[in-house]
């Protein structure tokens, strides 16, 4: 037996692994995945959902699928961004301990015991963190500075350099479960949830092969959601800045009073007032977007539809 497996407490290990025009990474990540788990006999099931990919990446994982029972599918039947495909995968996977990753092999696989060597000393979670970056400056600058803000909202909770990779025992896959709403950001509802957990260092690596399905727009949607569906600070910022712009006016008013009172000849032409004007209504509608975000979050939840359609299932009894 291979020093590094310290015990069974965890019988079967589900991976569960978003799926977006893979077609280049499949079948690399399937066999350094398989290899490594067979390697230390751990029991194990990787639970791909694919989120509407038009490539072979359907066709590959069935493929797979066929010749080994441990590798299963759910199909969505239309792209719905990476959280939903997350939560239906954690929905469907049944091991007694979690561990979702992404299969662009950014996140090293042959990882994946020391994270339930370190889940088995007794922690609900083990986060995943990234030793140094890849990527290009802007992405880094970008992702660095949704971190910043997103740590600051959570009160410094989230831990920095978060990587994709982490496990979670059943207990936590549970609670997390329980979180019904359609708009999520999963790392908000992770540390909602807040059991105990740690962390664990582990190397980032450049994409194995394809390009990032996040975009520069993208990105930026993604980082507006989680701000919006992680905090309502934006809701409180809005009530601030509109109190700064009221006071401004005032001290303004009463600068040009006084001016005129003591008799200065003082006379604001029209190109300010115009100035004044557009910047006064381009700032009051900004700030009624951002309202009405919050509004039309409010309305897709109400709606309580499911939280995704799944098309076809393989290797899944549902
Ligand atoms: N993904 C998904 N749905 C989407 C976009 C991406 O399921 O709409 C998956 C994608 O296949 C990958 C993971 O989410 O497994 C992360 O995407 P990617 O590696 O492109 O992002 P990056 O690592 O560059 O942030
Ligand atoms: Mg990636």
């Amino acid at each position: 037996m291979n020093q590094h497996y310290k015990d069974e407490k965890i019988n079967l290990l589900s991976l569960v692994v978003p799926v977006y025009f893979e077609q280049e990474c499949i079948e690399e990540f399937i066999s350094q995945v398989v290899s490594h788990l067979d390697h230390y006999k751990q029991n194990f099931e990787i639970v791909f959902i694919d989120d509407g990919s038009t490539d072979s990446t359907v066709k590959l994982i069935k493929a797979k699928a066929q010749m080994d029972l441990r590798i299963k599918l759910l199909e969505f039947s239309y792209n719905h961004g990476k959280e939903l495909a997350v939560t239906a995968g954690i929905s469907h996977a049944r091991g007694d301990a979690i561990i979702y990753m992404d299969p662009d092999l950014q996140d090293p696989p042959e990882k994946i015991i020391d994270f339930v060597n370190e889940l088995n000393k007794g922690y609900d979670l083990v986060f995943g963190i990234r030793e140094e970056r890849f990527g290009n400056p802007i992405d880094k600058l970008l992702s660095e500075t949704f971190w910043f803000i997103i740590r600051r909202l959570s009160g410094e909770k989230i831990p920095k350099g978060i990587a994709v990779m982490r496990i979670f025992n059943r207990k936590f896959a549970d609670q997390f479960l329980k979180y019904g709403e359609v708009n999520r950001f999963i790392e908000g509802i992770f540390m909602d949830i807040s059991y105990n957990w740690t962390t664990i260092v582990i190397p980032h690596r450049p994409r194995f092969a394809g390009v990032s399905k996040f975009n520069f727009t993208k990105k930026i949607g993604l980082a507006m959601r989680a701000v919006l569906d992680y905090s309502d600070k934006p809701l409180e910022t809005v009530s601030l800045f509109g109190f700064f712009i009221f006071a401004v006016g005032l001290i303004a008013a009463f600068v040009v009073l006084t001016l005129v009172l003591l008799g200065v000849d003082f006379k604001l032409g029209w190109p300010s007032m115009f100035t004044i004007l557009v910047m006064g209504f381009g700032i009051q509608l900004f700030l009624i977007g951002v309202v009405a975000k919050y509004i039309g979050n409010i309305y897709k939840e109400v709606k309580r539809r499911p939280l995704f359609s799944i098309k076809e299932t393989t290797n899944i009894d549902v």
